[in-house]
């Protein structure tokens, strides 16, 4: 009989599982509580638990562990952490530091499928989801590194590394369930981000689901760009994305993030900043501008900076919140849309 990986169950699941094994209740929260507790990878080590559990445990049931085998320092202070999976999988994370504050950029999955043409973790396929403790172990493992630094916690979560989060549905509402778990990671709803290219269906279970921060990978307001840059587009088009995004329950006082790539002469004009106004109309959304990272793999070029800052101001003159995010790791590839594939190159 194949062992249980206890770091795939959220606390319910716990519940149910210790219920199976004919324990009382408490057990539950007392194995789910040890599970996330620092260092420990080992049935021994919960000593507040009888001998007599604990073997019975380390015979049917795993503690799963993943710690990063490769790290990589950008000069902008990003820090991109390589795991290699227990299969041979490479998957990535990237911690950003922000002022005071620590984001980690987070993996659902290896490779995607979703065939974004300006992505280099498209151009790997899909491989296969993250189970969620896999997911959560990206987490676990980059809390235990910031701790052993002295400094403090992962402030945010973004799920915008390798693969498209809600194409690894179960797997991601199992893993968001764990991470907010109180006695687990205890991360807020309001700390954590799920970035889509917009399977509208997942969309609305997502919301039905769990409330967190919403970004929405959108790169052209159009549906002839948008289809050309991401193939999703055709089958769910720009207005009816939106729409679902402005049907989105997010947590109060949050706006949805419109993520925009901007590609030099293809989605830069101020045509193209008039046009997305036009489709935010209603949204309570930032846009977040993403000046093109040029690479090898693809023909597109970075926009002149004029064009962005104009691009802006034309967004900002309706009213709408614009930033320009500068994307970080560019020099070690953990930029958006750079993630994973060289690290297959270097096998
Ligand atoms: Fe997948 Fe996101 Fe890359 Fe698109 S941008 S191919 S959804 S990882």
């Amino acid at each position: 009989m194949d062992k249980i990986e206890l770091k795939n169950l959220t606390l319910l699941q716990m519940r149910d599982w210790v219920k199976a094994q004919g324990w009382p209740a408490f057990r539950a929260q007392q194995i789910f509580a040890w599970l996330y507790r620092t260092g420990i990878s080992e049935f021994s080590q919960m000593t507040d638990i009888s001998k007599e559990v604990r073997a019975k445990l380390a015979a049917i049931a795993t503690i799963s562990r993943i710690t990063p085998a490769m790290e990589e320092r950008s000069q902008d202070g990003s820090v991109k952490y390589g795991f290699r999976l227990a299969d041979g999988a490479v998957i990535e994370s990237v911690l950003i530091p922000e002022g005071d504050r620590l984001t980690l950029c987070v993996s659902s999955q290896v490779g995607c499928a979703m065939g974004c043409n300006f992505c280099l973790t498209g151009t790997m396929g899909f491989v296969r989801n993250l189970s969620p403790a896999e997911i959560v172990g990206q987490v676990q493992a980059i809390t235990e590194i910031v701790q052993a630094l002295g400094k403090n916690r992962i402030n945010n979560l973004v799920f915008m590394g390798m693969g498209e989060p809600l194409a690894n549905f179960d797997n991601l509402i199992d893993a968001l369930n764990i991470l907010m778990e109180q006695t687990g990671l205890d991360f807020s709803s309001r700390r954590i981000t799920i970035s889509t290219c917009g399977i509208i269906p997942k969309l609305k279970e997502l919301g039905e689901a769990v409330t967190v921060n919403l970004a929405i990978s959108l790169h052209a307001a159009d549906d002839e760009t948008r289809t050309q840059l991401m193939p999703i587009n055709k089958t769910y088009p720009v207005d009816e994305l939106l729409a679902a995004c402005r049907a989105f329950p997010l947590p109060s006082r949050r706006k949805v993030m419109i993520e925009y790539i901007m590609i030099k002469d293809l989605n830069d004009s101020v045509r193209h900043a008039r046009l997305l106004i036009k489709k935010l109309h209603g949204l309570s959304c930032k846009v977040n501008l993403l000046p093109y990272n040029e690479n090898k793999t693809f023909p597109y070029q970075s926009p002149a900076r004029e064009q962005v800052e104009l691009f802006q101001k034309t967004l900002r003159d309706s009213g709408i919140t614009a930033l320009i995010r500068e994307s970080r790791g560019g020099d070690i590839s953990a930029a958006c849309g750079q993630l994973a594939a060289e690290a297959d190159e270097e096998e």
